[in-house]
């Protein structure tokens, strides 16, 4: 998740962009840039992969160039070769401009990369946030009329469309930018500017975030509040594919996509900057487990057509036959990425019938593991930068198996040691505990599973679409369990003085209890253990105190996860086990299961979802109960003690 900051007005306009800029740097970003109109049908785009700080010095260094009278010899350090025109107004002085802070998901961060990106003809510049899933076709046929690309980026496709509408549309670009906008599928917010447009802003948007405002000097837009809450309190957020215009006297005009003039409601920001950063929510945390159904629908959005029946993942760098000689599949990973790893593993051995191992990566390469070429090793690093799994992956290449890499950051370590990359969208993850990143991990396992068994003949393309199409549910279900938080509260209120807490599952049940309750040891200090139910007989069911339920300094609760499965009946057995020796049991379970409502007493249901897909849905509670308990016992959620986001050490 990157950011936007859009001005235009009757001061200059550098300053609000560069500001709006690093209120954004919170959110992650690789690149930045500027696209200014320095004139007359002139605009200027610096841009660099790198921090807002260096742009800032360029852009300094670029305006003397501009300002000096006598240094007709001296170049402008512009971002491109091909950026257009001689400026006849210093950058400092440009009153209209578009800002871009880059979280590259297409194309590797770069100066070519970064953003704005441009039409053939320089004059018309676009910013962009979040994903164009029809770039593809969209690129492809615009190179048939002849456009030339200069980027790697989903995002330019944007810039050559509205360069061919703003001709079809008599040079108007509100008219043009909306008409781009009707042949644009996936998320995006949009700013663009146009050279012989002078003052004039269009903004838009789709599944992405984007508010408006008018300042005392002129209009503003950006994605995310932080940005323009120094300048305006009231601000006006678009519904989907609506546009904006921002006037340089201030004025904004609003149309929906049919071209109607509406009147959005403003709504007055009450937060202040720090609440603003974090949207309004009290920590990174909190947010990161909200922004959850988007990052499934991000990360499965593009991989399944339904014309086809199929599913693709073009980036693999493994011929169909290739695949279907591999014997074996390792997948290495640490900590929450390990617990996607066991989800993984389970489906890819139940769809694609291989055997599938999946080994803690701080382990693997002291074992003299047995890899060879027809091994696929797949490594999980959310940063990319996991030292141990990185270890692991340079085993695996130096034993000749084909790495893949799923990750989350773009040109991190991960994604030039491996042969594949495969990026899962949770974009930036602040709180150190993974939430989102891990819901994107198992989304994208679950596709690829499906794939393998896919190409190795293994499932029908019926099958798959059948996952497909459960798999476009989970967003709303996901939203669902967030929308009513009361009984995951009022269960781990019911634990707060819990020393210990066990969970137990059974199948893929064992693994998201394994998640559960390293969530909760990790940001609660609550001492957590979760096991397969059947072994609990084996020795863990020692640990519950009888005296438990009349003493709450020696209870062991116990998290049941009992949701409908194939071993829902062998769940509840368990359940018995746990309470004829006096735990408290927290079940989360299938809506609508009175059974074991009336059993247990404390239930989090949660909506009706595959067996396959549980994780998606079924983690979500359990990240809110480690949360609340942790908020119980006073700890900080986003940066709990001892631990760090990005373990580069082994
Ligand atoms: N998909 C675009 C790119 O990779 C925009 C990424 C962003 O949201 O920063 O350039």
């Amino acid at each position: 998740m990157c950011g936007i900051v859009a001005f235009t007005g009757t001061s200059p306009t550098v300053p609000v962009l560069l500001n709006g800029l690093r209120r954004l740097e919170y959110r992650g970003y690789d690149s930045a840039g500027l696209a200014l109109q320095t004139g007359d049908g002139s605009l200027e785009i610096i841009k660099r992969a790198g921090k807002v700080a260096e742009l800032e010095q360029i852009l300094e260094e670029t305006g003397k160039a501009h300002t000096s009278a006598d240094d007709s010899g001296t170049k402008p350090a512009l971002g491109e070769k091909d950026t257009p025109g001689a400026a006849n107004t210093p950058f400092s002085q440009a009153t209209t401009g578009i800002g871009h802070t880059r979280w590259a998901t297409h194309g590797v961060p770069s100066e070519a990369n970064a953003h704005p990106q441009h039409d053939c003809s320089g004059s018309i510049a676009v910013v962009h946030n979040g994903i164009i899933e029809n770039y593809a076709i969209l690129r492809a046929e615009l190179q048939g009329r002849g456009h030339r690309f200069v980027s790697q980026t989903d995002t330019e496709v944007v810039a050559h469309l509205i360069e061919e509408e703003y001709a079809a549309a008599h040079e108007d670009l509100v008219l043009a930018v909306r008409a781009t906008v009707a042949r644009l599928s996936g998320s995006f917010a949009l700013a663009v500017c146009h050279a012989s447009e002078p003052g004039l802003l269009v903004v838009t948007r789709n599944d992405s975030p984007l508010v408006v405002g008018k300042t005392k000097t002129g209009a503003i837009a950006a994605s995310d509040t932080p940005a323009l809450i120094e300048y305006t309190r009231e601000v006006y957020y678009l519904d989907d594919r609506d546009l904006a215009v921002l006037h340089e006297n201030g004025t904004l005009h609003f149309f929906d996509p049919a071209g109607s003039a509406i009147v959005p409601t403003p709504v007055t920001i009450e937060w202040d900057l720090e609440d603003a950063e974090r949207g309004g929510y009290p920590d990174f945390m909190l947010k990161e487990i909200h922004e959850q159904p988007r990052v499934v629908k991000d990360t499965i959005a593009g991989r399944y057509s339904a014309a086809t029946g199929r599913i693709s993942f073009e980036e693999l760098a493994l011929s169909p036959r290739e695949l279907k000689h591999i014997e074996r599949v390792i997948i290495v990973a640490c900590g929450t990425s390990y617990h996607a790893g066991l989800i993984g593993r389970d489906l890819m051995e139940t769809w694609a019938r291989l055997p599938v191992e999946t080994a803690v990566a701080s382990e693997f390469r002291y074992r003299n593991p047995l890899v060879t070429p027809k091994t696929l090793v797949i490594a999980i690093s959310q940063s990319g930068e996991t030292a141990d799994t990185l270890e692991a992956v340079k085993l695996a290449r130096l034993a000749g198996a084909h790495v893949l890499a799923i990750t989350n950051v773009v040109g991190s370590r991960i994604t030039r040691e491996a042969n594949t990359v495969l990026y899962i969208k949770a974009h930036l993850e602040i709180a150190v505990a993974a939430t989102k990143s891990f819901l994107a991990q198992v989304a994208l396992l679950t596709l690829f599973a499906l794939y393998l068994a896919q190409e190795r003949g293994q499932l029908e393309s019926g099958a798959v679409g059948e996952v497909y199409a459960a798999m476009e549910q989970l967003p709303r279900q996901i939203a669902g369990v967030l929308e009513d938080t009361a009984s995951i509260i009022s269960c781990a209120s019911e634990c707060g003085n819990a020393q210990t807490a066990l969970f137990i599952g059974r199948g893929v049940g064992a693994t998201i209890c394994y998640e559960g309750a390293l969530k909760l040891k990790e940001i609660s200090y609550v001492h957590a253990e979760a096991f397969a139910a059947g072994e609990i007989k084996h020795g863990p069911i020692a640990l519950i105190n009888p005296e438990g339920l009349t003493d709450p300094q020696v209870q062991t609760p116990v998290v049941a996860m009992a949701c409908k499965s194939a071993t829902y009946d062998k769940m509840l057995s368990n359940i018995e086990e746990v309470l004829a020796r006096g735990a408290k049991v927290i079940a989360v379970a299938t809506a609508g299961d009175t059974r074991i409502a009336e059993l247990t007493g404390h239930v989090i249901f949660i909506p009706e979802v595959p067996e396959c897909l549980s994780p998606l849905v079924a983690s979500v509670p359990l990240q809110l109960f480690a949360r609340h308990i942790a908020l119980m016992h006073g700890a900080n959620v986003d940066q709990p003690r001892n631990l760090a986001k990005s373990v580069t050490v082994e």
